[in-house]
């Protein structure tokens, strides 16, 4: 699906004439906005550089219908397409974190603000929806996802899996596996325009299986031979790639994850005989992975590291702080998926290298007694320091892994693809068990709360940035795109234990409803 939109920027006072406009070009894969604004000085809302990406344009004529008296909110040039108001809006904005009402235009957002100023860009032909109260936020982002390989293999469509993901109120997903053959699918996905939400796609450099003599097997299908693909218009991006460290702990042809210290004598992993050493599997030597790295880096590719020991996590820590060489991560955005036990002398280093993580929202932290034996009475504490990543000064995201070995239907199971399940798993660090009782957390992990705020960047903004479309998607903020959720209740007012019980009414991408709740009809445009 391509996304042809005349971009231009106009530059009027806000009492007078229009005067004028600019062209801007900039390259595609500049991280600013592009943006249509109604005026620079209208300011319901932080309203961003107005830059734009893309190929020359029309310049917008000025016409005589365009006359502007003074009033307490400026007349908009454009009359808006939608808009919503009387609502919550959680914008996940810092300057302006809730609003009343929102204002859409040719699929992006073209304001935020009160209602008085957003019904204010009403126009003859404006949809107007009254949220009644409703909570409305930018679409849920899952950073780390297998949801669009191998539908397939559950029965289901490339179409039916965007469904699921529509209706739990996702609107991009970032895919962490990719081969040749699945990028070919997706690529005919975007092509016929079936692809109905943004898919980040990471091709995998090496396989996540380890070959007959435990030796790493590489693939390179995608990187080195092609370039990123970063446009930000585009429905499908390939904004880096992804690299296995070590093994899972449940298949010997992935081998155990990779710690510093043996596994205790008797830990269960070793009895499954899953382990190639007694010290798990790295895929890699640091002086292999640093080559890699680098190369990749130079060819604008981000790396995601799929790193669950504290030593596969140290030893792709090395290779970032070698491919950086000094430079800041905010402009490669190199990222560790997983991080299960990350060691405690690690936690400065994340810092230090402004290194992008992935943490699992829900998950059974119960009773953690359960890994003493496998990773020792002191290493056991690391599983836990996940939930001490997101209060880092770093950026973290909420990863679901989802795949299709589980039935994304279900939604307490153990790998929920419900981004809903994923804020209460963060937050309350609750399990729900199969027989629908619900546990309190180990002490341990109680300790490590994380608020609702953090938690909903981690589902929104922060894996927007994990693949550099901040300022295109992620937050509630002219010039964005229009890929919005409605909620049944507002995450800050319910008890958090109710969190659980939050619905999806409606699920907006590019301006499109792509679902609405049955009995929901009069909250979608
Ligand atoms: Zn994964």
């Amino acid at each position: 699906m391509f996304h042809e939109r005349p971009i231009f920027i106009c530059l009027l006072s806000l009492f007078l004439l229009l005067t004028g406009c600019a062209r801007v070009t900039e390259p595609t894969n500049t991280p600013t906005a592009q943006i249509r604004t109604p005026t620079p000085s209208f300011t319901p809302t932080s309203i961003s550089t107005p830059t734009s990406t893309m190929s020359p344009v029309p310049s917008l004529t000025p016409t005589s219908t365009q006359t502007y008296t003074a009033t307490p909110y400026p007349t908009p040039v454009e009359a808006a397409d939608v808009i919503f108001y009387n609502g919550t809006l959680i914008t996940i904005e810092d300057s302006q974190p809730v609003a009343e009402a929102i204002a859409l235009r040719d699929g992006l957002i073209q304001a935020v603000g009160s209602n008085d100023q957003i019904l204010a860009l009403q126009g003859s032909d404006t949809k107007i929806i009254d949220l009644r109260g409703q909570t409305m936020m930018p679409g849920f982002i899952d950073g780390h996802t297998h949801l669009l390989a191998f539908p397939d293999r559950m029965g289901r469509s490339l179409s039916e899996a965007q469904d699921t993901a529509i209706q739990y109120g996702l609107t991009t997903v970032n895919e962490m596996w990719a081969d040749e053959n699945f990028l070919n699918t997706l690529w005919e996905a975007e092509q016929k325009g079936s692809l109905h939400l943004r898919v980040n796609v990471f091709p995998i450099y090496n396989d996540g299986n380890l070959d007959e003599s435990r030796q790493r097997i590489l693939f390179k299908t995608w990187y080195p031979a092609h370039s990123p693909i970063l446009d930000p218009e585009r429905f499908l991006r390939i904004p880096g790639i992804k690299i296995f460290m070590d093994g899972d702990n449940y298949s010997p042809s992935r081998g155990c994850w990779a710690v510093s210290e043996p596994f205790p004598p008797g830990a269960p992993v070793l009895g499954r005989g899953v382990c190639g050493t007694d010290r798990g599997d790295l895929y890699w030597s640091q002086e292999e992975l640093n080559q890699v790295v680098s190369q990749a880096q130079a060819a604008g590719y981000r790396v995601a590291f799929h790193a669950m020991g504290d030593r596969a996590i140290e030893t792709a820590l090395n290779a970032i702080e070698y491919a950086l060489d000094g430079h800041s991560n905010e402009n490669y955005r190199h990222q560790i998926e997983h991080n299960s036990l990350a060691r405690p002398d690690l936690l400065p280093r994340y810092e230090e290298l402004d290194v992008l993580t992935s943490v699992r929202g829900y998950g059974d932290f119960c009773d953690l007694q359960f890994f003493v034996p496998e990773f020792g009475p002191d290493r056991y504490t690391w599983y836990v320091n996940r939930y001490v990543l997101p209060n880092l000064d770093i950026h973290a995201y909420i990863e679901t892994d989802f795949l299709w070995t589980f039935d994304p239907a279900i939604r307490f199971t153990r790998i929920t693809l419900d981004p809903i399940m994923q804020l209460y798993g963060i937050v309350t660090h609750r399990y729900v068990n199969e027989d629908g009782s619900v546990c309190e957390p180990d002490p341990l992990a109680a300790a490590h709360s994380i608020s609702i705020e953090r938690a909903l960047q981690m589902l929104t903004i922060e894996p927007a940035y994990a693949v550099s479309m901040e300022n295109y998607i992620g937050s509630l903020r002219p010039g964005k795109y229009a890929d919005l959720i409605i909620l049944s209740d507002n995450p800050y007012s319910v008890d958090p234990g109710a969190l659980k019980d939050l619905r999806v009414w409606m699920t907006m991408v590019d301006g499109k409803v792509e679902y609405c709740a049955t009995g929901n009809e009069s909250l979608c445009p």
